[in-house]
């Protein structure tokens, strides 16, 4: 029944597919030939299978992590350098028709404060956003045809799109909405969205049912399949997610990868970007009543190992993980991380009156400058860039000149532009200090001296103020 090829959900998402995995992996996990033959292979950035990926999952060999964990820093840095793009999610509505047990927006909690955003409020969020230095967001709501229909969320694109505060703007638009048809995808697409977000929660069906028992997300099929619609769509760019607590890990990221398989089998292009929420609490959640929490260990290993398996895509780390954590993953391959961000509706123009509208607690509560100086201080550069999306660099376009490490002459000039206009627009003294160094020492990483010497001409261009907003 197992065929990644197949548009049904059940067929390329096959549980008994994920079980026979499971227990290869359990047969597996001390072969540390085979092991070590997977490591090799993994090396060579061709990436793993779901089933190779899952007996490195299962392996204990202290050894072996830790070569799993340097091997996925390598690979990080040969596909995307040093660089991490940083964004923020925007809370645009709570209101959702859904049952989801884990979520604090389900239908039956009756004590949230239930938000919606008008555009004037978009307004003061996306300059609120601006002023800290953000230039790409993740839009995010809760089900609701009446309360947030399609119509809602394009004009709310548009007012985010239109927004030019000081020398800011919000230049590429993500989004994170419940699984929708072709048509509406089609609409997100031409409203010049970049990546369609959209978690998984959970790849095993039953379970997904049980944590998910009323509303239209209810149906694991069409849930599951959404990736393929958004594709149909024209959506190019796309990412995949699970959240972390609510099955057996080792399940979930077997049929991650079996998703990533089934995106590049058949539209040619895999994720965009993975992302690894793990459950908080919130309100009316707590996040242990669900038995499958995983400690910081194995959600450190689950990281290097994305990485490793699915070498090109972006990894994504929200704030729901502490600073601590964060500073330990950062080296495990992840590429894009949130700063500075509120989780409830309306929570970035005024705290106050958004406080009991919050999805969850999040637990780096950094400044965007002190995430950006600290990113510098441990030689990742903090980009803004946005441009491939714009430049038509989507898909499987952006996924060749990744693949084809032509990101060094590309992204990371742009990074360093980005960094330079930030730098001068909203950050403190230290961190323009370190990242004026930064950009002096990155500089000669560029290895082509043609986009050496234009890059060096634009930094100059963004000191005197001209600017255009290329990226
Ligand atoms: N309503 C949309 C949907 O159904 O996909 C939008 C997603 S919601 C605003 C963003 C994500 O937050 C969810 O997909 C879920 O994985 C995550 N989430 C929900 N409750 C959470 C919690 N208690 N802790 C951490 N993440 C949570």
């Amino acid at each position: 029944m197992y065929n990644p090829k197949s548009l049904k959900a059940e067929e390329f998402i096959d549980h008994n597919e994920i079980m026979e995995t499971l227990k290869y992996a359990d047969e597996n996990k001390d072969n540390l030939e085979l092991i070590d033959s997977l490591l090799d292979k993994a090396a060579q950035l061709k990436g793993l299978t779901h089933r190779e990926a899952s007996v490195l999952l299962a392996c204990e060999d202290e050894e072996r992590i830790n070569k799993m964990f340097a091997l996925a820093e390598q690979i990080k840095k040969d596909f995307y350098g040093n660089r991490i793009v940083m964004f923020a999610p925007l809370y645009l509505s709570n209101y959702c028709v859904n049952g989801c047990v884990y979520c604090p927006y389900h239908i039956k909690n009756k004590h949230i404060c239930r938000k919606k955003l008008t555009q004037e409020e978009i307004k003061r969020e996306v300059i609120a956003l601006q002023d800290m230095g953000h230039k790409r967001l993740a839009i995010e709501a809760g089900e609701d045809p009446v309360n947030n229909p399609i119509e809602y969320i394009l004009e709310s694109i548009k007012t985010i799109y239109s927004i030019k505060h000081k020398n800011g703007a919000i230049r590429r638009v993500n989004v994170n909405i419940a699984a929708t048809t072709v048509e509406n995808y089609r609409k997100l697409k031409e409203a010049g969205i970049g990546t369609y977000i959209l978690f998984q929660e959970t790849y095993h069906k039953e379970s997904y049912e049980k944590l998910h028992p009323t509303g239209p997300k209810h149906n694991y099929a069409y849930h599951t399949e959404a990736m393929d619609r958004a594709m149909e769509g024209g959506i190019d760019d796309v990412g995949l997610g699970v959240l972390f607590g609510l099955e057996l890990y080792r399940y979930e990221f077997a049929g991650l990868l079996m998703h990533a398989e089934h995106l590049e089998a058949v539209h040619g292009v895999g994720p965009h970007t993975i992302s690894v929420p793990r459950i908080k609490r919130a309100d009316d959640i707590d996040p242990d009543v669900f038995d499958n929490g995983i400690s910081d260990e194995i959600f450190g290993k689950i990281c290097a190992l994305i990485r490793i398996c699915v070498p090109y895509t972006g990894m994504i780390i929200s704030t729901r993980e502490s600073e601590e954590v964060r500073n330990k993953v950062i080296h495990y391959g992840v590429s894009q991380i949130s700063g500075a961000s509120k989780t409830s509706v309306g929570g970035y123009a005024d705290e106050d009156e958004a406080e009991n509208s919050e999805q969850f607690d999040v637990s780096d509560h950094r400044t965007l400058d002190e995430v950006v100086n600290w990113l510098m201080r441990n030689d990742y550069i903090p980009s803004f860039c946005t441009a491939c999306y714009r430049e038509g660099r989507t898909g499987d376009r952006f996924m060749t000149l990744c693949k084809n490490r032509q990101i060094q002459n590309c992204c990371h000039p742009n990074a360093l532009m980005t960094l330079k206009e930030y730098l001068m627009d909203y950050a403190s003294d230290d961190t323009k200090a370190i990242g004026e160094k930064m950009i002096e020492k990155e500089l000669n990483n560029i290895p082509n001296e043609k986009v050496r010497q234009i890059c060096k001409e634009h930094l100059v261009d963004i000191e005197n103020n001209k600017r255009d907003f290329r990226f």
